[in-house]
């Protein structure tokens, strides 16, 4: 379900057209679509009917608390990654017990404001976590419920630097050591084994590689319970990929059913942790065109957002799709579409064949996912606004940085 579509030669978002958010808001700016949120959502949500599920939005692919408000108003949970992610997400209004805690460094003070809090489960990735965690439950007199996140060594065959499932990542426990450490961990006070967990990587087109993961887990989960460690959960992780370009990408059915088909009659509850397919696609960055500066060899877009908003092109070489708000009438050549930062590697689009003059709007799409997330200040460039169109009604979600803000909290020496 598209929520950004072109109406009488303009391209809007749900209702609204963006020539109206950039006169109203400014650019760049991130503009959300509600209903594209709750369309991504719901598609996980129909294919789990009748399973005894939980889909946790894993937060780090966008954290802004009107998108967190739109999922936790139905009924999602959330995987977080730090102390930040958990204040977040209770500030959105988040059931506690419906919040997993991911992450390979958690620090004794995350784990008792998430114990303090009463969290669903901790997701533990190492041996010395296990023992961590135990002891700030003691000291706090809690229990923790704690899933080990088993590394399952397949290759997600995705991007390397958004691969997590393989041996030589820093992630989870290796395979061969989860048996001995479920045990140890058994026996430990302050903790309640409750579930297992695996997260194989980012932006996966094939689903092959989550059955392979969930046959090495499902294994797992029988030697455990031979051993009378019987486990209540069995939590998926994330991964599932979007379309940026051309990408053939799998439905959630086509991804969900044969995990569904291996879980059949098995009382385990099931979690997933879709981060980018949920947000994804029902974002984009809205920018201006500032300068052409057309050339023999390359002609250059300068536009008003840059690696600092959109870090992806220059971290990944990633694609994204980049449109005009309306399409202009001149001679359409390649551009490289690129930002006001001082770096050579700031660009968001190589050689986009585009008709362009200055002034002109451009839509960087699919930039709802690891987008502004991923934002910095970098040229003390204000982190720009956010808005979440619902249908007619378009809401500034975040408003925009000021330039006093960026050295609010440095001082000059006395
Ligand atoms: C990042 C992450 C996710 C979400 O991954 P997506 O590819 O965005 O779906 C889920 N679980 C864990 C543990 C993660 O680190």
């Amino acid at each position: 379900m598209s929520a950004f579509v072109r109406r009488n030669g303009v391209l809007h978002a749900e209702s609204v057209s963006l020539l109206d958010l950039a006169r109203r808001f400014g650019t760049p700016c991130w503009v959300y679509s509600r209903l594209a949120l709750e369309s991504a959502l719901d598609e996980f949500q129909r294919e789990l009917a009748g399973f005894d599920a939980l889909v946790c939005y894993a937060v780090k692919a966008n954290a802004n608390l009107a998108v967190l408000d739109v999922f936790a108003r139905r009924g999602a949970g959330f995987d977080i990654v730090s102390g930040g992610e958990l204040q977040r997400v209770l500030a959105a209004g988040a059931d506690p017990r419906r919040i997993v805690f991911s992450g390979v460094g958690k620090t004794a003070a995350e784990m008792e404001l998430a114990l303090a809090t009463g969290i669903l489960c901790f997701n533990v990735e190492s041996a010395p976590e296990v023992d961590r965690l135990d002891a700030v439950a003691g000291r706090l007199g809690k229990i923790a419920p704690i899933s080990l996140r088993v590394n399952p060594d397949v290759d997600p065959k995705t991007h390397p630097y958004i691969s997590t499932g393989l041996k030589q990542n820093k992630f989870g426990v290796a395979y061969d050591d989860a048996l001995a450490l479920y045990r140890h961990a058994a026996s430990l006070p302050h903790l309640e084994v409750s579930g297992i967990d695996c997260h194989i990587g980012s932006q996966l087109l094939d689903p092959a590689p989550f059955a392979e993961a969930l046959d090495k887990i499902l294994a797992l989960v029988d030697q455990l319970a031979s051993e009378g460690i019987t486990l209540r959960h069995i939590d998926l992780g994330g991964g599932l990929g979007i379309r940026y370009r051309d990408e053939d990408v799998p439905t959630v059915q086509a991804y969900l059913q044969p995990l569904l088909r291996k879980l059949e009659g098995r009382r385990l509850r099931v979690l997933l942790e879709p981060g980018r397919r949920l947000v994804g696609n029902a974002g984009l960055l809205l920018t201006r065109v500032e300068y052409l500066k057309p050339g023999e060899v390359k002609s250059f877009a300068i536009v008003d957002a840059a690696m600092n908003d959109l870090a992806r092109p220059a971290l990944y070489g990633s694609w994204h799709d980049i449109v005009p708000v309306v399409a202009g009438p001149g001679e359409v050549i390649p551009w490289e579409v690129v930002g006001p930062v001082c770096e050579s590697g700031d660009f968001l689009g190589h050689g986009r064949e585009l008709a362009l003059a200055a002034g002109d709007l451009l839509a960087v799409m699919s930039a709802g996912a690891y987008a502004m997330a991923m934002s910095s200040n970098y040229n003390s460039r204000p982190r720009a606004a956010e808005i979440m169109v619902d249908g007619a009604q378009a809401h500034l979600v975040r408003r925009r940085e000021t330039a006093e803000e960026l050295y609010a909290l440095e001082r000059r020496l006395p």
